[in-house]
């Protein structure tokens, strides 16, 4: 929608739309009827990592005809487009969260094959149903912040949230109260000790939310005056629009039992109730049922990859464009699973990976990369803290691999010391680099050229033309900079694709100290004048 000067909002014309769309349009192969193939556009959304199967994109396409060699005209095309939100737009000229979706896809492959070997640790087996889920299994899916998703492994099948639910019904709990009334019950550091010792803090309240007493509490502020069915009803619809349409299950094995090997979180109910941590008319009964309920929630990676990318994004959902959490309670959500959601190994996840995340005993984990992602890690074997061993491995690749460290950004030199920034396009880096050089050449910004080579972009550097910083600096005559680049290794004899030279460029441009600049003697850098040029 466009808006008018007296700001009322107005559908951009249909001829509009087309003219915005005509490039995205020319872009693909035309039929003799100059249509293009719904297949062709539905195989280059795919490799962009949006899927034709994306809440967003199902009714376009179906309404722009889907059928296998379906054709689309330049107006059905820029109505699809209108129709996608500007999704198709953004995928198809790279600006999604993740422009090289490939290569970032294809490194997450390649840990998950590096880490299925691994087979340290052991399953829970506090209860005969997570001691029965086969060890091996492993599944690994993402989702950005725009929704593009990538899975591997076992991704369709589920397994209990666990302890993930958590951060969850710590986040429903803040939308209800907010946080002065969560936090009257609840405190916010990290405890120091084991998920289910029997502690409180100096107020006589659980240490935070994320471990067994604090999330009791969570279990009695969500809804408590509504009947039980209701309340679990709430919490399970809260997973399925995270989980953006992915099925949301719930083990009743697994929830029976929980019941009934529950005495260390009966004791931590008592212990809380003889401080007086609960809100008045807590049932404490009712309330650990409800806690092991929600523990009891069955999903899949894809799933939890969503939920995790609504974190990511400030608590809309990529996939519906739905909103369900604030920005408020996701910041101070995000915060508690930064300090305190991988158990006693939470100092040390912050240390090395710097993200926030949660993991569960039934092996998942995750993860959510601010702004860019939600990752799901599910793999059961667990170490000696109870985070899952593959999930961890994987977190220490990912980041010795990118930038994604929340502090990484201080690293000096970071992105030439091996750790790349996915959120770029493709080649980026060198591209903007040599932009930089260039420009600087042409308007005789010595301050900008030496930034340039200083951040690691060559002297030699040429553009689509085999324009150099020195042609360009030569046409301009800008003396100062031509014998910087001489000195700094700049190639005098650098033809462009004319068989054009620097020093026949400044001839041209009738600028003679320049010529006599780029006819100076020969060494002693690798840059100065090779060979004549007449
Ligand atoms: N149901 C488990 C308990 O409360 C959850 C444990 C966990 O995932 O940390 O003991």
């Amino acid at each position: 929608m466009a808006k008018t000067a007296e700001g009322i909002k107005v559908k951009a014309h249909p001829e509009q739309n087309i003219a915005r769309y005509e490039r995205l349009f020319d872009s693909f192969k035309k039929s003799t009827q100059g249509a293009i193939s719904v297949a062709e556009l539905v195989a280059r959304l795919e490799r962009t990592g949006i899927s034709s199967a994306d809440p967003r994109l199902v009714g376009a396409l179906s309404s722009g005809g889907s059928a296998g060699d379906a054709q689309l005209d330049q107006s059905q095309f820029a109505a699809l487009c209108g129709r996608s939100g500007g999704l198709v737009n953004r995928a198809l000229t790279g600006a999604l969260a993740i422009p090289d979706f490939a290569s970032f896809t294809s490194d997450v492959t390649d840990i998950y094959e590096n880490l299925r070997a691994d087979d340290k640790g052991s399953v829970a087996d506090y209860i005969p149903q997570l001691k029965r889920v086969p060890p091996d299994l492993f599944a690994i899916s993402v989702c950005t912040v725009d929704g593009q998703q990538f899975s591997i492994g076992d991704s369709s099948r589920r397994f209990c949230v666990q302890s993930v639910c958590k951060p969850i019904n710590y986040a429903l709990t803040l939308e209800e109260h907010g946080p002065e009334v969560v936090h009257r019950h609840v405190g916010r550091e990290p405890s120091g000790s084991g998920f289910n010792e029997l502690s409180v803090n100096g107020e006589g309240l659980p240490h935070n939310p994320m471990i067994n007493s604090g999330a009791i509490m969570s279990c009695a502020l969500v809804k408590p005056l509504q009947a039980m069915a209701d309340r679990f009803d709430y919490v399970a619809e809260t997973w399925r629009r995270l989980s953006a349409g992915r099925p949301v299950g719930f083990n009743n094995a697994v929830y029976l039992s929980e019941r009934q090997t529950a005495d260390r979180n009966f004791a931590l109910g008592y212990f809380m109730r003889e401080h007086n941590a609960f809100p008045d008319a807590t049932d404490l009964l009712s309330t650990l049922e409800f806690y092991f309920q929600c523990c009891s929630i069955e999903l899949d990676s894809v799933a939890l990859a969503s939920t995790a990318a609504a974190l990511a994004n400030g608590g809309v959902v990529p996939l519906t464009n739905e909103r369900v959490f604030s920005t408020g309670t996701v910041q101070k959500c995000l915060s508690l699973m930064s300090s305190c959601g991988m158990y006693d190994y939470s100092g040390e996840f912050a240390f090395t990976i710097g993200l926030p995340a949660k993991s569960g005993v039934s092996g998942a984990l995750m993860l959510v990369i601010p702004q860019v992602m939600g990752i799901a890690i599910w793999s059961p074997r667990l170490d000696l803290l109870g985070n899952s061993v593959r999930g961890i491995g994987f977190c220490r690749e990912l980041v010795d691999r990118y930038n994604f460290h929340v502090y990484d950004s201080l690293v000096a030199g970071n992105s030439e010391g091996g750790k790349r920034d996915p959120r770029l396009k493709k080649d980026q880096t060198a591209i903007d680099g040599t932009v930089r050089l260039l420009w600087s050449a042409s308007i005789g910004d010595l301050d900008g050229i030496q930034a340039a080579l200083a951040g690691g972009v060559s002297a030699r550097s040429q553009d689509y033309d085999g324009r150099t910083a020195l042609h360009l600096a030569a046409s301009e005559g800008h003396i100062d900079v031509i014998e910087y680049l001489l000195d700094h290794g700049a190639d005098a004899a650098a033809e462009d694709r004319w068989g054009g030279t620097p020093r026949s460029d400044a001839e041209k441009a009738g600028h003679p100290e320049a010529v006599s600049a780029l006819r100076g003697p020969v060494g002693p850098g690798p840059g100065r004048p090779r060979k004549t040029t007449s």
